[in-house]
């Protein structure tokens, strides 16, 4: 495909964007449990505003934008404080989730080789922990050790301080962990961490924006952030529950020293002095200003109702989907993610449940999850967006699963779907 000898309009434009959206997933009705997190009509309304506003800044160079070297500074000052970092922590603003914990990855290998003369260095993570992780052993040239999780899908931490050697630049939890949901024991992995003089990260990229508000709501929320001795930086995700439109996340150090090993700084190029955050070069300065609408209009007490929403949303969901027979809640999350699979011990004569069956059953009905394994399971983030929608979900869940038992529905396709590349 070539592009039109002549330019066309914007009606035709509009219209035919308009026409390739008609198999996305309906984020809009609350029917999707991922990817997209909506804050809200009155929200959306401010970001529409913002986003034609700041669609053409660009944050490679703060000096010809200070608005945005400002946003950046607020929004991290903001996240450090949600995080307990105090004054003494820093970070920047990154693209996602991803690029944050490149970031982190990349920071920890330059502080071991230079304080520490690492020079083939290791991380230890959890087979919980996001691929991103992985992503960024690859790209960096670390080694990477893999642990196994625990029955409750925790990591075992026995297992991870086993793994640590002398080379070992950095530790990882997760809070929580996205396959399973469930919040790492990040004290007794900082604990290892330290004693190894190694960076410990939280991936905080889910919990980020909701487990501050979850605590400060009175929920049971255990140890994560900077409070934790040994935590060196967390990673936290705007652009997930903190309900900002996609691009927006924070890299957080304990300190500005630590935060200097994440920074490139050349200046023998004959463009001049280069200094660059995080893996950009142009910076879109769009994601940056609809994160700071995002948090400024939602403030503490925004950010609280919707976290209460989405809890209850998803404890509902947690009872709904445990109450339905021949399907179970892997492990016993207690935030806003949960991974659903067939109950490993149906009743007497029942045939298990093929749960990827189910799925199918429920995008038919207009219903997305992702698919993950191992084990088979579906999984759900929920946000606030998902409450109006949940006892309309769960009728449709009990009716497909009583279907698929029913029937026995099996699919051939096992495959699963939480990054794809084209
Ligand atoms: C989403 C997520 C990431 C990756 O973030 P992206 O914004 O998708 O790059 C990392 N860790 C956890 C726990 C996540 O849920």
């Amino acid at each position: 495909m070539s592009l039109p000898e002549h330019g066309q309009p914007k009606d035709q434009i509009l219209e035919a964007l308009e026409a390739k959206r008609a198999n996305d997933v309906r984020w809009q009705d609350g029917r999707t449990f991922g990817m997209v997190y909506d804050g809200g009509p009155e929200l959306h309304a401010v970001q529409d505003a913002v986003a034609s506003a700041f669609l053409h800044e660009n944050a490679l160079n703060t000096m010809a934008f200070p608005s945005l070297g400002q946003i950046q500074g607020e929004v991290v000052r903001a996240a450090a404080d949600l995080c307990h970092g105090g004054d003494a922590a820093a970070g920047f603003m990154t693209s996602g989730g991803t690029e944050s914990i490149l970031m982190a990855v990349l920071a920890a290998r330059e502080r071991g080789r230079i304080e520490r003369g690492i020079d083939r260095p290791e991380m230890v993570v959890g087979e919980n922990a996001h691929a991103a992780f992985h992503k960024a052993a690859h790209s960096f040239g670390i080694t990477l050790h893999k642990v196994p999780v625990r029955d409750d899908w925790r990591v075992d931490t026995d297992a991870m301080a086993d793994c640590v050697t002398d080379s070992t630049v950095l530790v990882v939890g997760s809070a929580p962990a996205y396959p399973q949901g469930v919040i790492d024991d990040i004290e007794t992995i900082a604990a290892i961490g330290a004693d190894a003089g190694a960076n410990v990260h939280t991936d905080a990229c889910m919990g980020g924006f909701i487990l501050p508000f979850a605590e400060q709501l009175g929920h049971d929320v255990p140890p994560w952030d900077f409070r934790v001795p040994g935590v060196t930086s967390i990673s936290a995700d705007i652009h997930k529950l903190g309900y900002a439109p996609k691009g927006a996340s924070v890299i957080l150090h304990r300190s500005k020293e630590l935060r200097r090993y994440q920074t490139f700084v050349f200046d023998q190029w004959l463009g001049g002095f280069y200094a660059s955050p995080n893996m950009q070069g142009t910076r879109s300065g769009l994601p940056m200003a609809l994160a700071w609408a995002t948090m400024w209009h939602l403030g503490l007490d925004g950010y609280q109702h919707l976290t209460d929403v989405a809890l209850r949303a998803a404890a509902q969901m947690r009872a709904g989907v445990r109450a339905i027979d021949g399907i179970d809640v892997l492990g016993d999350p207690q935030f806003h993610l949960l991974a659903i699979a067939a109950d490993p011990a149906p009743p007497a004569g029942a045939a298990g449940v093929d749960i990827f069956a189910v799925g199918d059953a429920m995008a038919a009905r207009g219903w997305f999850h992702d698919r993950q394994a191992p084990p088979d399971s579906l999984h759900a983030t929920v946000s606030a967006g998902n409450a109006p929608v949940m006892n309309a979900y769960l009728v449709d869940l009990a009716d497909v699963v009583a279907e698929a038992q029913a029937t026995a529905a099996a699919v051939d396709d096992r495959s699963t779907n939480y990054a794809t590349l084209e």
